[in-house]
């Protein structure tokens, strides 16, 4: 997995299409993505696997973007 650190985009109370936008594959740029939500207690990602192109990666989150993605599903 690459190392590189990526900062989610959307904001809170952005509407859910550009959630998933956001964490879009940056490979092959397919929004199949499964995702899982960590959250520690100063520190928030979200964990991306691309069902399209098997590319992983780690974006990091705000509080308000990890409080966001849990409301999601
Ligand atoms: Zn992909």
């Amino acid at each position: 997995m690459r190392q590189f650190c990526e900062t989610a985009s959307f904001r809170g109370d952005d509407v859910p299409c550009l959630v998933e936008a956001s964490l879009a594959c940056r490979v092959c740029l397919s929004g199949k993505i499964e995702w899982g939500l960590r959250v520690e207690h100063w520190d928030a990602e979200v964990r991306c696997h691309c069902l399209s192109c098997g590319d992983s990666r780690s974006v990091s989150l705000t509080d308000e973007q990890a409080l966001r993605l849990s409301l999601h599903r």
